[in-house]
């Protein structure tokens, strides 16, 4: 995988015929979708590249679907994060710590693995470098939109250094408190649970062969999913466990003979002895919908329009199809000469 990036220096008024706030994975996965279909686009982040784009780190992963891989693949990012990814092979859950438990295997759904697991900082490096590759997309870090007018047939947006970019179409993509979704006006529903995600890696004596595994606890979902041995030949999996939010504090304070004993004790024994790796991460969990993902020459994709618990693994696979399925629909409209706003 290659790392170049780019800062584009901003000059005072970008046109293009879409223009995404945000350049989280979702939003970036827009605009590679739209650039493969040679649509002009601007995205936009206020965060500079670098702070993100760390492969390898293994410090966080998310799982993808395979259909998520096949979204990828056709916009040729996957093969820029392929490898740093671990097939999920089966999913086994299970009621609390039962010896009874659900199995999904690969012949239930098709002759292909069930998804992969995929460093986050892999994912967004590949996208970024699909971007690139790009001739008809832009990218612009860092850069902060602060607000959006409209302009007879066009909108356009502007940043803090005064940059207006101009577009038929503005996609907000710019995560859970999402400024697009309120200058829109959008009303949004929230909700919170009463749980932190207690997020880690762990490296281990046997290998996981592929399998997730999900306990579904009174406390919330403690799961574990497969990622890809490092080079050395150590055995890693990610850890997801969600706690109450009144205990959560006091897992993640524990001195690290003392959480690696918890997490033992939930991992059981079919992975040998278990070793935390890297930081602990901790996100309190909550969800959120916009009521209207569309208006007046306005989207809403990914966390700014839909943001649900971690417990299926669904939030980033649901905004790749947000990608998927707002670019065909605007490439559609552009090649029959229509207004894709
Ligand atoms: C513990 C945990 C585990 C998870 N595991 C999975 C999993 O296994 N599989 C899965 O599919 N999903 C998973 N998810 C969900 C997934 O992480 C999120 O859905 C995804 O990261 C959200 O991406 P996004 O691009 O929508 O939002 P963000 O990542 O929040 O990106 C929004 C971007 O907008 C930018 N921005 C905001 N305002 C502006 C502005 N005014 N101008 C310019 N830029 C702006 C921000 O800088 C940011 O980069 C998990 C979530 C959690 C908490």
């Amino acid at each position: 995988m290659t790392t170049k990036r780019r800062k584009d220096t901003a000059p005072a008024s970008i046109d293009a015929e879409v223009v995404v706030v945000g350049g989280g994975a979702a939003g970036l996965t827009l605009a590679a979708a739209l650039g493969t279909a040679g649509v002009e686009t601007v995205v936009v982040d206020r965060e500079p590249v670098a702070a993100r784009a760390a492969p390898g780190e293994g410090d966080r992963t998310t799982a993808l679907t395979y259909g998520s891989v096949k979204v990828l693949q056709g916009i040729g990012a996957w093969d820029g994060m392929a490898d740093e990814a671990a097939a999920v092979l089966s999913l086994h859950i299970a009621d609390n710590w039962s010896p009874l438990v659900l199995q999904v295997e690969p012949a239930d759904i098709g002759d292909h693995p069930y998804g992969y697991n995929v460093d986050n900082g892999a994912i967004r490096a590949a996208l970024l470098d699909r971007i690139d590759a790009l001739p008809s997309v832009r990218h612009l870090a860092p850069a902060q939109v602060v607000g959006f007018d409209r302009d007879g047939a066009r909108i356009v947006a502007s940043t803090a250094d005064g940059t207006a970019l101009r577009g038929q179409l503005l996609v907000g993509a710019d995560g859970r408190e999402s400024p697009t979704r309120a200058w829109s006006g959008i009303p949004v529903r929230r909700w919170q649970y009463d749980q932190v995600a207690i997020v880690c890696t762990l490296r281990h004596e046997r290998p996981h062969q592929g399998v997730a595994v999900e306990h579904v606890m009174p406390s919330g979902p403690f799961a574990l999913v497969p990622m890809p041995d490092l080079p050395d030949g150590d055995h890693r999996s990610a850890i997801i466990w969600c706690e109450r939010r009144a205990d959560a504090p006091a897992y993640l304070a524990l001195p690290r003979e003392a959480f690696e004993d918890e997490l033992q004790r939930r991992c059981g024994d079919r992975l040998g002895r278990v070793r935390q790796v890297g930081r602990r991460f901790n996100y309190p969990l909550s969800g959120l919908h916009a009521r209207r993902y569309v208006g007046d020459r306005l989207a809403l994709m990914g966390e700014a329009a839909h943001a649900i618990h971690p417990i299926a693994a669904q939030g980033l696979n649901l905004s790749m199809r947000d990608a998927a399925a707002l670019a065909e629909v605007v490439a559609d409209a552009r090649r029959l000469g229509l207004d894709i706003g």
